[in-house]
């Protein structure tokens, strides 16, 4: 049986990516969600918070383990020895962006395979940065996230408002 890694940004976890790792972890030995150190986009949650709150948003999954990293995805993957890289699809919006990746990845590494799993109808609007906008606001996301980011999403705009 396969291993694969769930490469993201994470920040945070919400339910869409709770619910593509539980998916993943029946079709794989062994999944590393793994959580990029340094995205190319603003970033709420420090790392070390990013995997905290994953951790325990993904406790109850024996065959996951959550780590960050800082190299490419792919040298992740052989480092690990990975055969699987698994990305999750909302829309066709995703789609472009998710091939571009897929074929990139493939140049630089042939043997790991991109695996993309379609998103559940009820999260196919959910985005990190959707569920950041409604917090800011004090918006209810208790139906968006796990209740342990519901609750650290609450303290950071508790605090800056
Ligand atoms: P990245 O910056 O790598 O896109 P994200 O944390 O935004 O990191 O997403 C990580 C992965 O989870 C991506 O493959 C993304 O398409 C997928 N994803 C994000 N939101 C959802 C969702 N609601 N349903 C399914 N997959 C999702």
């Amino acid at each position: 049986m396969p291993t694969a890694i769930y490469p993201g940004a994470f920040d945070p976890i919400h339910l869409g990516h709770v619910d593509i790792t539980r998916r993943a972890a029946q079709l794989f030995e062994h999944v590393y969600f793994a959580i990029y150190d340094r995205p190319n986009k603003n970033i709420l949650f420090p790392t070390q918070e990013r995997v905290r709150l994953a951790q325990e948003a993904l406790a109850d999954l024996d065959n996951v383990t959550v780590i960050s990293y800082r190299e490419l995805t792919v040298d992740l993957a052989q480092r690990l020895g990975a055969d699987a890289i698994v990305r999750g699809l909302r829309a066709i919006s995703d789609f472009e962006w998710e091939l571009q990746l897929a074929l990139t990845n493939r140049e630089l590494a042939p043997n790991v395979e991109v695996v993309c799993l379609m998103t559940r109808l009820e999260y196919a609007f959910l985005s990190s940065t959707i569920v950041k906008e409604v917090a800011s606001l004090h918006g209810d996301i208790s139906k968006m996230v796990p209740p342990n980011v519901e609750k650290a999403l609450k303290n950071t705009f508790a605090k800056s408002t």
